[in-house]
């Protein structure tokens, strides 16, 4: 957290400190999302699939690509955690370090997730957003992060010294596991850094440390993705709630969350197609 620096300043300390930053990576050369073409096709849309997460759990589900899919406060004020996986590669996942890299922590309208290495491509993008009025708040927090993990039972060990199963790495894993009929312990390292869904987070001015406050997410607020491509979602109820005091505990008021999978009318997405393989050679240089 560098607060007890033991190196003496340099002469020029000031000077170096005052150099201006750049964005690391500008995202102008970045192809957009047709972002007309989706507005306009999600005002005829028709409810394929819903499910519903019940509290301290998860579960996945198919989100074929071209459909949309929203994820729905119902009860009362929950943050969730949101895995994508490539529905024929699992090993494709969400990349929320790239996520994070191009489009800031925090994601809303317009802004895309991407998958990892060696991939590299738009899996997801978001379509609508209800809590897109927050903005950033007094202490430099936004909602829907991709700065968090996903609380953890590891974690928690080395914290809080108990053994407790319903994080929500745990409820992704076992979710997974379920769904792809696969051993937990296998399906745990499928699971990934998360999309917060409804999460309100940022870093505590002093320290930098990653901080989280009551979710602002009401019921019958949503967030909703399209899918660029053949996509696995999983969707854990955080046992945190609305993360307004813990999380890694059964002591916080937890509420459901619902999903819902749209399919477009027929020829409104005419033209349209999935995400394309990322066009590096993989050869690196040998
Ligand atoms: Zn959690």
């Amino acid at each position: 957290m560098k607060n007890k620096p033991e190196t003496p300043e340099p002469a020029d300390a000031a000077a170096r400190r005052a150099v201006a930053p750049i964005v690391c990576y500008p995202i102008d050369t970045l192809p957009a999302p047709e972002m007309d073409r989706y507005r306009a096709a999600r005002l005829d849309l028709t409810l394929v699939d819903e499910l519903v997460v019940q509290p301290r759990d998860a579960k996945c589900w198919s989100l074929p690509a071209g459909h949309f899919c929203r994820i729905v406060s119902i009860e009362g004020s929950q943050v969730g955690d949101l895995n994508f996986w490539n529905a024929h590669d699992l090993n494709e996942r969400f990349y929320s370090g790239k996520t994070r890299a191009l489009h800031g922590t925090h994601v809303s309208t317009g802004d895309q997730l991407w998958s990892t290495i060696p991939h590299i491509r738009p899996m997801a993008t978001v379509t609508h957003d209800t809590l897109d009025w927050y903005g950033w708040d007094e202490y430099g927090g936004s909602v829907h992060d991709v700065i968090g993990t996903r609380c953890d039972p590891y974690t928690n060990d080395i914290l809080n010294c108990v053994d407790y199963h319903y994080c929500c790495h745990s409820n992704l894993s076992r979710a997974l596991a379920g769904y792809t009929k696969t051993d937990v312990r296998d399906a745990e390292m499928l699971v990934h850094d998360v999309c917060n869904v409804f999460m309100a987070t940022g870093f505590m001015p002093e320290t930098k440390q990653y901080f989280m406050k009551a979710s602002p997410v009401r019921p019958g607020d949503f967030i909703e993705f399209f899918a660029e491509m053949d996509l696995i979602g999983g969707l854990s109820a955080c046992p945190g709630g609305d993360c307004s005091t813990g999380h890694s505990s059964d002591a916080a008021a937890c509420y459901p969350l619902k999903v819902e999978v749209y399919k477009p009318a027929d020829g409104a997405l005419e033209g349209w197609v999935p995400s394309k393989p990322n066009g590096y050679s993989r050869t690196h240089g040998t």
